[in-house]
């Protein structure tokens, strides 16, 4: 076994680690089944929950916009305090979140990270289903977080899915106040949710080098010594190493191909893993995750592997790092942060 791969092994135990554990491991015997060792194999039965000072940080869609049935668009799910926070609204968003166990009536707030379709194509899903008594009987409003034209999206989403309301009230299956979609817009960088001690920090990044696709942003989440970041789509900005330093989980977007000059525009759009792992050494998250992986066209434009991602991270970023997949879930206590898959509740295949 080479050097590379020997320390690439024993990185894998540690990327299951706090901080605080991984002098105590850096001996362990590496896996021999030649498995990514940043690719979560741990299992956990649902449904995902966090209590007590706690925060668990649940990929729900770690896909770029294409359409691949492992892998839904953008979205994760933190719990803290009680509640039950989304941020991005991609594709099949409910769904993942059915298996990890949380009704969907159960969302207190929803944050957007930029008007992407790919990030907001499951919201009115998130919504309209979410009041369906049967599927969670959301009693309040569904509040919609996020930058400048967030409340644009809401009330035109109210707008194009009044007549789905009109019925079911006219029906008697749904109170009008359940149904209600509030945007919730906000111009500046800085605190946008401030709830059961769960604190929600909205702060700009740059999607593209021209300025084109604005407003971006990324959020940070707070909640009793805990936090965890989530850059949105950006290309390397001062602002994630700023409000990214020493946070506990790091969820980060990454682009690579083949060939990049086959896609260099979608390149020049987002972070390279090398750009990636100079970021995680700089602000050293106790467990780095890649979510929205950009990684090439099926059958058009040639991809990278997971390990060649892992691979180009590793020249610039030794530290813990999870190449994420759907399902996966971090809780973060004051041991350190676990990673674990949450075990799909299928209840509803059949
Ligand atoms: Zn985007
Ligand atoms: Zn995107």
């Amino acid at each position: 076994m080479t050097h590379t791969k020997s320390r690439r092994l024993r990185l894998a135990a540690l990327a299951f680690l706090g901080t605080a554990s991984i002098i105590a491991t850096s001996c362990s015997s590496p896996a021999s089944d030649g498995a990514i060792p940043e690719v979560v194999t741990a299992t956990e039965a649902g449904p995902a929950t966090a209590e007590g000072d706690q925060m668990r940080v649940t990929l729900l869609g770690t896909a770029s916009p294409v359409l691949n049935s492992r892998r839904m668009g953008p979205a994760t799910l933190v719990q803290a305090g009680g509640l039950n926070l989304v941020f991005d609204a991609g594709r099949g968003a409910p769904l993942r979140l059915q298996q990890a166990g949380i009704p969907l009536g159960s969302i207190d707030g929803t944050f957007l990270t930029h008007f992407h379709s790919d990030h907001v194509n499951g919201l009115p899903d998130l919504w309209l289903t979410g009041f369906i008594p049967a599927f969670g009987g959301r009693e309040g409003s569904f509040d919609v977080y996020g930058p400048t034209g967030t409340a644009h999206i809401a009330n035109g989403l109210a707008d194009t899915y009044d007549q789905d309301i009109k019925v079911r009230v006219a029906d008697g299956e749904v109170k009008p106040e359940t149904t209600k979609i509030v945007g919730h817009d906000f111009e500046h960088d800085g605190v946008v949710f401030d709830r059961n001690g769960v604190k929600v920090t909205m702060f700009e990044v740059q999607h593209d080098p021209k300025h084109a696709i604005e407003p971006a942003v990324g959020y940070r989440v707070d909640y009793r010594g805990h936090s965890a970041l989530f850059s949105g789509d950006t290309i390397p900005v001062d602002n994630i190493l700023k409000y990214g330093a020493g946070v506990d989980v790091m969820v980060h977007e990454v682009a690579d191909f083949a060939d990049r000059s086959k896609m260099a525009t979608v390149f020049a759009h987002h972070t390279s893993p090398q750009q990636a792992g100079t970021i995680f050494a700089q602000t050293k998250p106790k467990m780095a995750v890649y979510s929205h992986i950009v990684n090439g066209i099926p059958g058009r434009v040639p991809g990278i592997s997971e390990q060649e991602l892992v691979d180009r991270t590793r020249e610039t970023y030794q530290g813990p790092l999870t190449v994420g997949r759907d399902l996966n879930s971090f809780l973060i206590t004051s041991d350190g942060v676990k990673a674990t898959t949450i075990e799909p509740d299928n209840q509803y295949d059949n």
